[in-house]
């Protein structure tokens, strides 16, 4: 057996080589993975229903990414054009975590190629993100009796205030977002635990922080988790404001794993953000979720 992962070649969507964002990631990194062997074979994700995506999003919303009928300005907070290749990808990369989050129940991990579009609230995108995977899927799990309680560990540079949001008012998901405090978005939400960072942390510090915080995290009892393993806490990332290496990304992922793996947790991991400054090197941090999460199998 080897560890489901989820990608589709509609992840990368069709958007102009001068937008910032490195929609190429997606499949440079289903190629990377398969090279160095961690993936034989990708599960190839649907579509997400209109159905599931109401528990997280309001239907006139959905439906202006459906119809491509979404204001410019709306358009503008998105950071992409809401074009026929990124409404595709959008209903694509929400089913992959969807996917993913099913199969973690069996093989306790799963990792979507995609997914953390964590700025995404009830009715808006913002910050390269337009549904909501994890919200989408935490509220599949529930609704489907998979799970009770959910917790989202979401460890990107930028707070995940899309869940929070979403999540404000649910007892039964607890939203976590260890953030640097001085990156996008300048307004934070409240998530049931934000744990906000000072510029310029390095890997002891963070790695300390994170320790500390999952063993105040174990004193709960989850039955299921979401991570969203951004890797814009890099030094070297054009819009992360931390200075976590390589070797601590790594530390990080395998730190995170291990702690609800021995828990025998199901864990789906997704992929947040990253927009280091090389690609290569982008790709390469990306697969350490992947590969941390593979060495269980
Ligand atoms: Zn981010």
């Amino acid at each position: 057996m080897e560890l489901p992962v989820i990608n589709h070649p509609d992840y990368v969507a069709k958007i102009n080589d001068d937008n910032k964002f490195p929609i190429k990631k997606f499949g440079a990194l289903a190629k990377y993975l398969l090279k160095i062997g961690v993936v034989k074979k990708f599960h190839i994700p649907k579509e997400c229903s209109f159905e599931t995506l109401k528990t997280s999003h309001s239907e006139e919303y959905i439906n202006h990414i459906k119809n491509k009928t979404l204001d410019i300005r709306s358009q503008k907070r998105i950071g992409f054009p809401i074009n026929d290749s990124v409404v595709k990808r959008s209903f694509v990369a929400t089913g992959g975590t969807v996917l993913a989050s099913k199969l973690a129940l069996d093989t306790k991990l799963a990792c979507n190629t995609a997914g953390g579009s964590h700025h995404a609230t009830f009715d808006s995108g913002a910050g390269y993100c337009v549904f909501n995977d994890v919200a989408v899927a935490a509220n599949y799990l529930k609704n489907k009796g998979y799970a009770k309680k959910i917790l989202i560990i979401d460890l990107d540079v930028h707070q995940g205030n899309g869940n929070s949001e979403i999540f404000k008012n649910d007892k039964d998901v607890l939203t976590f977002s260890m953030h640097c405090a001085s990156n996008y978005p300048a307004k934070k939400s409240k998530s049931d635990i934000d744990i906000e960072l000072k510029d310029n942390m390095e890997d002891n510090e963070y790695l300390n922080i994170l320790n500390k915080s999952l063993k105040e995290l174990n004193n709960n009892t989850y039955d299921f988790i979401f991570y969203v393993a951004g890797v814009d806490i890099h030094h070297e990332d054009r819009l992360g404001k931390l200075k976590v290496t390589d070797e601590g990304i790594n530390k990080r992922d395998q730190i995170v794993i291990e702690n609800f793996y021995s828990k025998n947790i199901p864990l789906c991991g997704v992929l947040g953000g990253g927009y280091n400054k090389s690609f290569d090197k982008l790709i390469e941090l990306h697969s350490m979720l992947h590969k941390n999460c593979s060495r269980y199998f």
